[in-house]
């Protein structure tokens, strides 16, 4: 038994999410072995033919073939699933990946849905251009005032879909009061968590029924592996999402599950220090920049609710300059340390333009309305001395006359 920790959930359920992220879901093999086992394989042999015909039958407890079970990918499934306080969860190749199954998974033709208007670009393309072309309509709203949800809400609604801290406006969403709006009217919500990850926020605390990761961010934290999760009650993901996964295949690598163990290790150290490293350089920023987009500083008005909801600030923000692309491409190529890159979670600072990267594929107009404009610039605080993080923005701003 003691070979086994994370077997027996009655025991691990109750770990702290520090002891979670580094044994929770650990399923050790005959040897014993301390560090999760990569088991880099695609398929499974039987003993006999009945064997295999009973595992297929569903009559036998067994794996069959690793786009659907693999025991690497459900050491991480279980990990996130405890971290997060879920029943359940599945991994996906990305985050993209996990954002489309959450979705396509549960809605029909003649659905609708309400979805935050500042998004990844990616997640505009699912509501603004995929979802329509299964005659699934999308009313976008200003995710920041609970009301809009309400007022959005038609018969046909299936669900809200939104992320909380915005990629990349750092828009905060009241996750009690619009999960609260949608469980009133048995709509389901679908959460975004990239930002936070559930070392930061657990948006099911708060009412929420789905919750969506791009598991390349925070989780890895290394900027080494593409990996998405979807967790959720036992009932969503068993009948729900698994007939979807298990057919379309979006199946995560048993190598990067293995990575983003590893990653989830130190997720918790990872994300307070660079948490640390942004309220620094955000507090510097504020002095030097127009404006500056993070609710951690204590002027943001949205601060109160982002203290609430949040454990620690995170490593994403966002500032604007005053000289549009210009200026904000300038500074980029001003900088010495910190990275241009669209790479976000990363334990490197890394910069980006949004409108001319991230959020390209959306429409100016779009853009604008959920405030990317042609000054913002989004920073990813690495776990560098918080020092020369400072220190290479201000010779840059120099640079650009800020
Ligand atoms: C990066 C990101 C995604 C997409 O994740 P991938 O792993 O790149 O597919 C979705 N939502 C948010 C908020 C993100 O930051």
């Amino acid at each position: 038994m003691k070979r086994r920790t994370g077997q027996d959930p009655s025991i691990t359920r109750n770990w702290k999410p520090a002891t979670q992220a580094v044994r929770g879901g650990t399923a050790r093999s005959e040897f014993g072995e301390t560090s999760e086992a990569l088991f880099l394989t695609s398929g499974y042999a039987y003993d006999c033919a009945a064997d295999a015909a009973a595992r297929f039958a569903g009559e036998q407890q067994g794996m069959t073939y690793s786009r659907l079970q693999n025991p690497t990918v459900e050491m991480l499934e279980q990990r996130i699933a405890l971290l997060e306080g879920a029943e359940a969860c599945r991994s996906m190749a990305t985050g993209m990946a996990a954002m489309t199954a959450a979705l396509l998974c549960q809605l029909e033709q003649g659905d609708h849905i309400v979805a935050g208007r500042a998004a990844f670009g990616s997640c505009r393309w699912l509501t603004d251009t995929l979802l329509p072309k299964f005659g699934i309509q999308a009313t976008i709203v200003d995710a920041r005032d609970p009301q809009q949800f309400q007022d959005a809400v038609q018969d046909n609604t299936k669900l809200f879909f939104f992320e909380t801290p915005a990629n990349p406006t750092m828009d905060v969403v009241d996750l009690e009061a619009v999960c609260g709006i949608a469980r009133a009217r048995g709509i389901k919500t679908v959460v975004d968590n990239a930002f936070a990850t559930p070392a930061l926020q657990r948006p099911m605390e708060w009412g929420a029924d789905i919750v969506a990761y791009s598991a390349t961010k925070m989780m890895d934290g290394q900027g080494r592996v593409l990996a998405g999760a979807v967790a959720g009650t036992e009932d969503f993901i068993t009948n729900t999402l698994l007939p979807f996964h298990r057919n379309t295949g979006p199946t995560l690598s048993a190598f990067n599950a293995w990575v983003v163990l590893k990653g989830l290790e130190t997720l918790d150290l990872r994300i307070r220090r660079q948490s640390e490293n942004a309220l620094k350089v955000g507090a510097f920023l504020e002095g030097r920049v127009p404006k500056v987009n993070f609710p951690a500083l204590p002027s943001h008005p949205q601060h109160a609710l982002f203290m609430r909801q949040m454990a620690a600030a995170g490593p994403i923000f966002s500032f604007e300059v005053d000289g549009g692309r210009g200026q904000a491409h300038g500074l980029l190529d001003a900088l010495e340390l910190i990275d241009i890159s669209n790479n976000i979670g990363d334990s490197r600072s890394l910069m980006t333009h949004p409108s001319s990267t991230t959020h390209s594929g959306v429409s100016e107009e779009k853009r604008l309305e959920m405030g990317v404009t042609e000054n913002l610039l989004r920073l990813n605080v690495g776990l560098e001395d918080a020092d020369d993080l400072v220190a290479d923005l201000d010779q840059a701003l120099r640079h650009v006359g800020l």
